[in-house]
């Protein structure tokens, strides 16, 4: 092999299963019966782990990554009519406010803490004073690992007859989320994230109304969500321009997988044992923990770099052994981070941690 394989550390792309990988060894015709039949098998287990009726949500599935499904829903379901408001505590929620400035929608952004979940008073007050119709929030802002509290912030957004997009993106799959609950118009995931595919597309629920009300909508070609999700109910799977076929194979054998360690409670449960590992041990070895543990999401862990560290070298000493971390800078603290995500169990991390303690040890003589 060209290249060495390493653990991954990073929040998506994530280390996968040698089998996930093994399933993209075969070619299938994008418009072909068989393949079709994946995607429209992909679809009706994405139905059924967010525990979503077939009645009320729809789910779609869009070439490329996570950002161009958010950038499609945000292009088609915010109309000349509607105004978004962004509630944003991170880099994810900033780029929304970037998609929608590029888009020409009228938005406007409420800033919090990145280090903070959001506070549902704050959003309550937000959300009462705005005269938006739409507010848009992310679930896990994987900026510094926080996570908000989806059902308490749509039960807000319904109250006051606000429609809502959540980007679930990093928390999907490794967090319990209800979608008949929770009763988003739109949450969006990607293939690479906590369902453990490979990057290539993003994945789309929407009620069946919300795609309904997205129809003319777009300035968009490819990113039409109402023309991506029509094609795909009319054929039965199909997608209207080349389509990730080796992702989608990947990504069957990956919902596969999910469904043998026990569904989402059992990956949920993994990871959240994880963080708790790996933050200890990090603890331990004199690190600190930039998010209070009760905020903290499960799926990475954000540690401030010590006085005198140098975080660069000891990311390429940890690299040249196989443990590739999150190098990824965040805007207002010496901080790094720790992937929980992915195929990674707890030896992953008691190895990792032992590494880290190595390195530690050498840079002190
Ligand atoms: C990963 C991620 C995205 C999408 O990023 P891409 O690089 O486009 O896949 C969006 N939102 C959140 C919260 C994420 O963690």
């Amino acid at each position: 092999m060209k290249y060495s394989q390493k653990l991954l550390f990073t929040p998506g792309p994530l280390s996968t299963t040698m089998s996930v990988k093994e399933a993209m060894l075969v070619d299938l015709g994008t418009r072909d019966i068989e393949y079709q039949n994946v995607t429209k098998s992909v679809r009706e287990k994405l139905l059924k782990i967010a525990l979503a009726s077939k009645e009320e949500f729809s789910v779609v599935l869009l070439q490329g990554s996570g950002t161009y499904a958010v950038e499609s829903v945000l292009n088609s379901f915010v109309s000349a009519n509607d105004k978004l408001l962004i509630l944003a505590n991170g880099a994810y929620g900033d780029r929304m406010a970037q998609i929608a400035t590029m888009s020409g929608l009228n938005f406007e952004k409420k800033d919090y803490s990145m280090i903070r979940s959001l506070d549902l008073a704050e959003v309550e007050k937000a959300v009462s004073e705005s005269d938006a119709t739409i507010v848009s929030f992310v679930h896990d802002e994987t900026t510094a690992g926080v996570l908000n509290d989806i059902k308490g912030i749509c039960d807000i957004c319904r109250r006051y007859n606000k429609k809502i997009i959540c980007d679930a993106m990093s928390s999907f799959g490794g967090i319990e989320i209800n979608l008949e609950e929770v009763k988003p118009d739109f949450l969006v995931t990607s293939s690479n994230k906590c369902i453990q595919g490979v990057p290539g597309f993003g994945i789309i629920y929407g009620r069946r109304e919300a795609f309904e009300a997205c129809k003319g909508n777009s300035k968009s070609l490819a990113l039409d969500l109402y023309d991506q999700w029509k094609y795909m109910e009319d054929t039965d799977g199909g997608f209207r321009f080349t389509s990730p076929t080796h992702v989608l194979l990947a990504f069957d054998q990956a919902l596969d997988e999910l469904e043998a360690e026990g569904g989402i409670p059992a990956r949920a449960k993994r990871y959240r044992e994880n963080q708790k590992l790996i933050a200890e041990k990090m603890t331990e070895l004199g690190f600190e923990l930039l998010v209070d543990p009760d905020e903290q999401a499960p799926m990475i862990t954000t540690l401030l770099v010590p006085e005198g560290l140098d975080f660069a070298d000891m990311y390429e000493k940890l690299k040249a052994k196989g443990f590739l971390l999150y190098s990824g800078k965040l805007p207002k603290y010496n901080a790094f981070r720790i992937g929980n995500i992915g195929d990674l169990h707890a030896q992953d991390f008691i190895d990792l941690a032992q590494a880290v303690k190595e390195y530690l040890e050498e840079a002190k003589k």
